[in-house]
């Protein structure tokens, strides 16, 4: 399990064009099993690649570690003392990157480091360099240190001057900017890196961009080249090849019916994240590469703690010596995070312990400053896709990423050199660098496949980042343009957020005909909801409350909203009565058990 969203859910029969296309034509060159971001990022390379490429995902997209992280999209300073010059080096890079190919939602963040003591750690981090090991309980990280890793992490990161420098700056001029930090600190380190505000949109632009490669005007027909279904997993491989005699056949099973069906690839691509162990033993290709570790966060409504951060991360290392953060994503305020070995039968949910965790953090540098449950709007939980780790402690377990080869029973009788019965696994991958990480996993199916690469995706805009307003002012002047008598400026804005420049097409299909605002929140209107009904793949209610706005995660959904929005997804969907009561429990159950959100309904 891990966090599953309720297994054997099945609320409705309906048919998805999504899986016929699947079921009408069983075969591709490549199947990817998991819709995590690393999925999907391989699924939209290969497809600008010209290979004929599926995917399923067993829950909606984005729905694993890629939807519980903590929204950095960084060079991963601390990985310097764990000796990854190799990943920080292609962290920084992939950051930069992003900022310019998807700045509808990966944004520059200011981060500032608390240091309160001048030595510390100058002897225990050199030794971890040597062993990738943990030595006993971790010293605290001092500013010599911290100035070393800085020093050092600029020179990787200053992307031709673009990036500033790190600053670093003494006690009082430390408070005078942050006012509300612990006064026994001594320094204060600034530096940049950027947070992705809105993964699950990020990664359905990834998927979307995959699909238009692959299928012109024809996406989501068995006729596309880049075809991609949520709610579809991977059973197991129990049938012959077919009469072709090459690839591997594995049983999907659509999760909304629960029927089903063979398909049959050349090459399997395994990225299921935490899950992979468990994927290669449903195909037969026992393996044993991960050691998941589970961290969870919280979503604080406190205007006090919000005003303290000023806008920036505050990244700093608490008394463990775990590197932990809060910062400001909106209005709300993000708390994370732990790091503790998974147990993958187990859903992944934020415990009471995890939260004493995260309210004694926020004391240890803002003293002043009381929270309590009442200001928790929303937590979250994931399990982060390491490889196994015996002796090291789960935060000093390797952030890199590597790609194992198998070959599946069946596909070992297959002509060798065909690229048939190939099982590759991706093992851990970090939000960041899931460009760089796609680009590598494909080259090795084109390896496989004897093909060559067509076209890097190093400047390829990625949906709505695509003209993207660079500067306050042009997104100001974009808000203007796409102002209308029934489309106040707040309007156009939240559209601008949410879609980026896909957003002119969302406001084309909202002209074609008569719309208004729900009743239950003024973020959404009734032809909003229809569009996404048809082009965004909502398996359930609860996909729209998480995955398709951010309504969830800052605490918005009310009873009255779930009753308003199951209404009107109704008709695009085919819910009955029934289907809807059913969803609206489903959300409700969702939302509870795995995000801590108690939401009274209005229905029986
Ligand atoms: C607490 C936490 C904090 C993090 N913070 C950061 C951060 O700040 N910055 C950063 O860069 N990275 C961060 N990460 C790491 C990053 O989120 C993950 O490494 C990355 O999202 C992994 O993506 P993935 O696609 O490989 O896996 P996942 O997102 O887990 O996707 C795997 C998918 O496979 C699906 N699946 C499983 N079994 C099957 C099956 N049988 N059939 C079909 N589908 C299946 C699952 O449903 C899942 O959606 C963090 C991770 C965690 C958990």
């Amino acid at each position: 399990m891990g966090h599953k969203e309720t297994p054997g859910h099945q609320a409705s029969h309906r048919h998805r064009p999504t899986v016929d296309s699947l079921r009408q034509r069983p075969r591709a060159q490549v199947l990817i099993i998991g819709g995590g971001i690393n999925g999907v990022g391989t699924f939209r390379d290969l497809a600008l690649q010209g290979v004929d490429v599926a995917l399923v995902e067993r829950g909606d997209y984005c729905q694993g570690a890629s939807g519980a992280s903590s929204h950095m999209i960084h060079g991963g300073i601390r990985y310097l003392e764990n000796g990854e010059f190799r990943l920080v080096r292609e962290s920084v890079v992939e950051r930069n990157r992003l900022l310019r190919i998807a700045p509808h939602y990966v944004k520059p963040l200011q981060t500032t480091i608390p240091i309160f003591s001048t030595f510390s750690g100058i002897l225990s981090a050199p030794l971890r360099f040597l062993t990738h090991k943990q030595q006993g309980k971790p010293k605290e990280r001092g500013a010599f240190l911290i100035k070393a890793g800085l020093t050092l992490y600029d020179s990787f990161s200053r992307d031709g001057g673009n990036v500033p420098c790190h600053e670093f700056r003494g006690r009082k001029r430390a408070l005078a900017e942050l006012p509300k930090l612990h006064p026994g600190i001594k320094y204060t380190a600034t530096y940049f890196d950027a947070s992705v505000h809105n993964p699950e949109r990020l990664t359905l632009d990834v998927l979307q961009d995959g699909e238009k490669a692959g299928g012109g005007t024809k996406s989501g027909t068995a006729e596309a080249n880049a075809r991609a279904s949520n709610y579809v997993s991977l059973v197991s491989h129990q049938k012959p090849a077919t009469a072709a005699g090459t690839g591997t056949t594995v049983q999907l099973r659509d999760e909304l019916t629960g029927e089903l069906f063979d398909f049959t690839a050349d090459v399997i691509v395994n990225t299921t994240g935490a899950w992979v162990d468990l994927t290669n033993q449903a195909m037969g290709a026992a393996s044993a590469f991960m050691g998941g570790t589970k961290g969870s966060h919280i979503v604080l409504d406190h205007p006090g703690l919000l005003a303290a951060c000023n806008g920036r991360e505050i990244f700093f290392e608490h008394t463990d010596g775990r590197i932990v953060l809060i910062y400001p994503m909106g209005d709300r305020v993000l708390v994370g995070t732990t790091d503790i070995d998974a147990d993958m039968s187990q859903d992944a949910v934020c415990t009471d312990a995890e939260i004493d965790y995260f309210f004694e953090l926020i004391g240890h540098v803002f003293p002043d400053i009381s929270v309590d449950r009442g200001q928790i709007v929303y937590t979250f939980s994931g399990v982060r896709p390491l490889p196994k780790h015996d002796e090291t402690q789960p935060g000093f377990v390797s952030r890199d990423y590597r790609i194992e080869r198998q070959r599946t029973q069946q596909g070992s009788a297959a002509v060798a050199g065909s690229g048939s019965g190939t099982v590759l696994s991706l093992v851990g991958g970090k939000w960041t660098t899931f460009r760089a990480l796609a680009e590598h996993l494909s080259d090795d199916v084109l390896a496989e496949l004897g093909m060559q690469r067509r076209i890097s995706t190093a400047k390829l805009a990625i949906g709505g980042g695509a003209r993207f307003p660079e500067t306050e002012a042009g997104v100001q002047k974009w808000i203007k343009a796409h102002m209308s008598p029934s489309r106040d400026a707040a309007r156009a804005a939240v559209l601008l957020t949410r879609y980026g420049t896909r957003a002119e097409e969302v406001i084309s299909y909202l002209e074609a005909g008569p719309d208004r605002l729900l009743h239950s929140t003024r973020e959404l209107s009734v032809r909003e909801l229809e569009f996404i009904a048809q082009h965004e793949q909502i398996g359930h209610l609860v996909d729209v409350l998480i995955r398709r706005t951010s309504l969830a995660f800052r605490g918005l959904v009310t009873g009255e909203l779930l009753n308003e929005i199951a209404e009107v997804l109704a008709v695009p969907l085919g819910w009955d009565a029934a289907a809807r009561a059913t969803e609206i429990r489903h959300a409700q159950e969702v939302l509870n058990r795995f995000h801590g959100v108690q939401v009274h309904s209005l229905v029986a």
